[in-house]
């Protein structure tokens, strides 16, 4: 099938959309042929740039304001984005924060504000989308699932990461709820799967690569010997919500240059 259809008649949400990684995923669902829904919970006018690439690529598009975080507001964005498309087919969780501090003097609003948006802003859009792709049902024109749901989780869903527990624990959480999920929606014909990014260069890492000495240190911990782009991850979430990765479900896949695989000990151990 070409690159071009494989999301053909197909309606994709990704939240935070409007910057780094969701970005790329936007973009990489719109050449894929989806129509696209830029969520954005304060930067609208990147949103409305990323409807606009989308477009002039020849895709549709269109930004939806909403805090996945607060639960009145993650409904409505679904109601409306039914409303003008008629339904969803696929949900990318992508949002998501980093408030770090060492463990001691964390305070219970940065522990709160993580955990709200990459956490339960993860579960009440999927819980949505969920309703929706069961409300539908299979549509063979459209796919073969009755709709998939894909979370950008992390590296950090299984590598610790001192003076970022909150972090570390979100995305820990969204790997039980993924697979969970995924057990309880698979007769549903729902698929649910995450990608976990290694180090992508956004603005949430940037102090880890704006310089020529924080690159090096950081390529210290990726074999592969290159930080990732936004479109590494854009290309993965199109292909995992698509029919040709139909029999996926319930898996993270890593896409991290290998930063899994115990850098430390390609010398040591
Ligand atoms: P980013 O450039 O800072 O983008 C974060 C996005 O999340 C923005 O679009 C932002 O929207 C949105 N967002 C923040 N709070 C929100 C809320 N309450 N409701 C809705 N949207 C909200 O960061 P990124 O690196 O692309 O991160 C995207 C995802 O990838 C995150 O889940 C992150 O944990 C994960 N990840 C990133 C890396 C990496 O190396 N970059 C590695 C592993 C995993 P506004 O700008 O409108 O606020």
């Amino acid at each position: 099938m070409d690159k071009e259809e494989l999301l053909k008649n197909q309606v994709a949400l990704v939240t935070g959309a409007s910057s780094g990684i969701g970005t790329g995923i936007a973009k990489a669902m719109g050449a894929a042929g989806a129509t696209v829904i830029v969520n954005y919970a304060s930067s609208e006018e990147s949103a409305n740039t990323v409807v606009e690439e989308v477009s002039d690529a020849g895709g549709k598009a269109r930004a939806i304001r909403a805090d996945v975080s607060d639960e009145a507001e993650v409904t409505e964005m679904f109601r409306k984005a039914v409303e003008q498309f008629g339904t969803i087919d696929v949900l990318v969780n992508n949002s998501g924060v980093q408030k770090d501090s060492e463990f001691v003097n964390m305070t219970l609003k940065q522990w709160q504000t993580v955990i709200g948006i990459n956490l339960t802003g993860a579960f009440l859009c999927a819980r949505e989308a969920a309703r929706e792709f069961i409300r539908r049902g299979v549509r063979p024109e459209r796919s073969k699932a009755a709709g998939k749901i894909i979370f950008v989780s992390s590296v950090h869903e299984v590598i610790p990461w001192a003076g970022h527990v909150n972090y570390a624990a979100s995305k820990g959480g969204v790997m039980l709820l993924m697979k969970s999920i995924a057990q309880e929606l698979a007769p549903h014909r729902i698929r649910v799967n995450s990608i976990g990014p290694g180090a992508i260069k956004t603005r949430i890492n940037r102090a880890a690569w704006e310089t020529p000495e924080a690159e090096a240190e950081l390529l210290r911990l990726i074999p592969y010997n290159r930080a990732g782009e936004p479109d590494d991850i854009g290309k993965v979430a199109a292909w995992l919500a698509s029919d040709e990765s139909d029999y996926i479900t319930g898996t993270t896949i890593f896409a991290d240059g290998g930063m899994l695989l115990y850098p430390g000990f390609a010398t040591g151990g």
